[in-house]
């Protein structure tokens, strides 16, 4: 589940407050669907893409026109007035699409144009936005009951996501779909299509635990606790590893062009698929663990670039296949970080619970008791003045220190 957390509003944005009566948060929830057209509905969608396509460029050449003619900044609003005319104007082409799905292509235009002013008013270098080629336009955005349409499979095997100028497509819907339906978005992916489902649940607060912690992510294991929970890596990361790399060794020796090698090329992507799934659902479990269990949690922002340079220290003893070995755990982990962080904040934010991100830096070097810098002997050690101490327990009592949700420290032994 890929999910995205957005406050009510008359929320400041960034925060998620609850009162238990009358203003209930809303918690946005999107779900990924592979979808399977038929040939003459794919080549309807990717007309459909190549007008959209067409719409965004047109609406960027006005842009552009206007500033270089009479220095003139075209909105969102004004070129949202003209699509009437442009409609009317190409009854078998641009006539043919959802009205509201033609804004949302506008207004993705505008936020592109935001973005870069907003770039431009700090001074920082900006490129002027740029005309999409066909390829590179993957999405179009339909608010549901306008234009779109999203069936959840009932009993039977198959759901469907209905869309304006293309048809009924088939919908592998691997879960259930939980809120009200706000948007349904067709979307290309080299060569796969899938339907992203865009829900607003309301959000439905935990009894509050009294506990609050910094939750340290890393490679030895999963998750550490300020408080001194441990979360292990899950043993599929080791059946994976295996398997991954027996068969990237067989395809190493395979022929080139021959029909073996293009085989185990197939089954390996089947495995990466596989790790995939299942670290998702392991992502989804702890999650739900923490955030059962804990009012407000801390985690570091932009974990993995900090994890891939410590991961490089983190073999004792690096010979060719350790290291080879070290670079594979690290992308099966490392992937996944990011993922854990956002499905956190979600079921945080739909339980009423608080998720702090704090900066990183120095997190894992810097002692929390005393703030001396330490020594890292080995990955798992960090020794300063005060002792020697567990890497990733001083990592997660810093974080959650910096979090303001003191040092965790009380519930230790
Ligand atoms: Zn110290």
């Amino acid at each position: 589940m890929l999910t995205k957390v957005v406050p009510a509003t008359r929320q400041r944005p960034g925060t998620v407050t609850h009162t238990d009566d009358l203003d209930p948060v809303q918690v946005k929830r999107a779900y990924k669907f592979r979808v399977y057209p038929t040939r003459p509905q794919e080549s309807r969608a990717v007309r459909l893409l190549a007008d959209h396509c067409d719409l965004y460029n047109a609406a960027l050449a006005e842009r552009r026109e206007a500033w270089r003619m009479r220095k003139a900044s075209i909105s969102y609003g004004d070129q949202s007035a003209q699509l009437r005319e442009i409609r009317a104007a190409d009854p078998h082409g641009q006539g043919r699409h959802s009205f509201t799905a033609q804004q949302q292509t506008l207004r993705r235009l505008g936020r592109t144009f935001g973005a870069f002013f907003k770039r431009v008013r700090a001074g920082q270098q900006a490129g002027y936005p740029r005309f999409k080629p066909y390829q590179r336009f993957d999405q179009v955005l339909f608010v549901a009951g306008d234009g779109a349409k999203w069936e959840p499979a009932t009993g039977g095997r198959w759901a469907y996501a209905r869309f304006q100028a293309v048809g009924r497509l088939k919908v592998n819907q691997h879960r259930a779909v939980q809120g009200r339906v706000k948007t349904v978005q067709l979307k290309r992916e080299s060569r796969r299509w899938y339907v992203i489902v865009v829900t607003e649940v309301e959000a439905a607060p935990l009894p509050a635990t009294g506990r609050a912690v910094g939750v340290d992510v890393g490679v030895a294991r999963f998750a550490t606790t300020s408080d001194g929970e441990v979360v292990p890596n899950p043993r599929f990361l080791d059946q994976a590893r295996a398997r991954i790399t027996d068969l990237e060794r067989r395809k190493a020796r395979a022929k080139p062009g021959s029909g073996n090698r293009r085989r185990l090329r197939r089954r390996l992507a089947r495995e990466w698929r596989t790790v995939r799934n299942q670290r998702r659902d392991f992502h989804h479990k702890t999650a739900r663990a923490l955030v059962d269990t804990c009012d407000a949690l801390a985690l570091e922002a932009l974990r993995v670039a900090n994890m891939t340079k410590s991961a490089k220290g983190t073999v004792e003893d690096p010979g060719r296949n350790v290291r080879a070995k070290a670079g594979l755990n690290r992308s099966i982990l490392d992937a996944g970080w990011g993922q854990f962080t956002t499905i956190l904040t979600a079921k945080a934010a739909s339980a009423g619970r608080r998720v702090v991100l704090v900066n990183p830096v120095r997190t894992s070097i810097d002692c929390h008791a005393c703030g001396a810098s330490c020594a890292r002997p080995r990955q798992d050690t960090v020794i300063c003045p005060c002792g020697a101490m567990d890497a990733d327990l001083n990592g997660a009592r810093n974080i959650a220190t910096r979090a303001g949700l003191g040092s965790g420290r009380a519930l230790v032994a």
